[in-house]
């Protein structure tokens, strides 16, 4: 189990430098923690999978959407494993023809290859998932198992979370950004930062409900929320997005660093892109150093340019790159 959460801590590469304005953007790669299980999804898996081997389950339960990180991330720490893994999945219909879901569907496919065992449910269905009757379904069918809610999200998830950020972060850095989807990882952010430096979130999703999820895991209400209005609201962009996403690949491919620095565009490009508007508009100004944190997720850029494709839009030029 060890070697799945070695090395400790991931590397710091720098993003952007302002002549002039004394601002620089560094980026805590955390995508590149491990080969196959991604950046923040790693450290909130880390203690639930401690506690699973404390408590002799060998079998994993979670839950996610077709495109989810987490499930991703699930099935590829139950194959480092070698610990059973069920992936409860948003979307009735994906069942009924499972070999044409898995073609379509590189999350699903790759957690497929992993060992995941797959139960599709409607919609309505998953809305209640945490709901006793079908709790009591879920342990009739698949028996004894350890519990992850949706997004990996809980206390122990927290605590994995709070070890992103290194010591000398909370000397080097005024501002640490950091993306957000259940705001698990925020928290643990948010509970790792120094008094003295500041933390904006950057929402994945729009509804001014970010603040309060953030709250049930963290003692601090000294962070800013941006929620994601620019875009549309999750998992939605338009060209402005991914062209920027295009070059800002194209710029961070150097002779230092060859294969550069990916971001995906329902997390980290809009933080990225975010943090820019901030300085552009001078929210941010006067020497400051900031550090983003790249949560990772780059296994949904495959399916992200299927859905560009289809609607001919412009795609992300790095899908097979990093
Ligand atoms: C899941 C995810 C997030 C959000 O993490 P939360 O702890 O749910 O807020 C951010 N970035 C990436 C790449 C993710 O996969």
């Amino acid at each position: 189990m060890e070697s799945l959460f070695k090395p400790q801590n991931s590397i710091i590469q720098r993003f952007k430098s302002y002549n002039g304005l004394e601002i620089e953007i560094d980026i805590r790669r955390e995508d590149l923690l491990h080969a196959a299980v991604s950046g923040n999804k790693l450290r909130k898996l880390k203690y639930n999978l401690l506690e699973a081997q404390k408590l002799n389950l060998h079998t994993i339960l979670t839950y996610g959407g077709a495109f989810s990180n987490h499930i991703a991330a699930t099935a590829a720490a139950g194959n480092v494993l070698g610990l059973k893994t069920i992936g409860i999945i948003r979307g009735q219909e994906l069942g009924d023809d499972f070999v044409k879901t898995l073609s379509n569907n590189a999350t699903l496919e790759l957690a497929h290859k992993n060992g995941m065992q797959f139960h599709f449910v409607s919609r309505e269905a998953y809305r209640e998932k945490d709901s006793t009757a079908f709790q009591e379904e879920l342990k009739l069918k698949f028996g004894l198992f350890y519990n992850i809610p949706e997004g990996g999200t809980n206390l122990l998830a927290v605590k994995g979370t709070e070890e992103i950020l290194t010591e000398g972060d909370t000397t080097n850095y005024d501002i640490v950004c950091v993306a957000a989807g259940t705001g698990g990882t925020a928290a643990g952010i948010i509970n790792s930062t120094a008094p003295q430096q500041k933390v904006i979130v950057f929402s994945a999703l729009k509804g001014g409900f970010m603040r309060a999820d953030i709250e049930k895991y963290t003692w601090r209400s000294d962070f800013e929320v941006v929620d994601e209005t620019a875009f549309g609201g999750y998992a939605k962009s338009d060209d402005r997005l991914i062209d920027y996403m295009n070059t800002r690949f194209r710029e961070s491919v150097t002779i230092k660093n060859p294969r550069g620095i990916p971001l995906e565009p329902i997390y980290t490009a809009k933080m990225m892109y975010g943090i820019e508007q901030m300085v552009e508009r001078a929210v941010i100004k006067g020497k400051t150093r900031i550090l983003a944190v790249h949560t990772g997720g780059l296994q949904s850029i495959a399916g992200y340019n299927k859905m560009l494709s289809k609607k001919r839009r412009i795609k992300l030029s790095y899908e097979n790159q990093f």
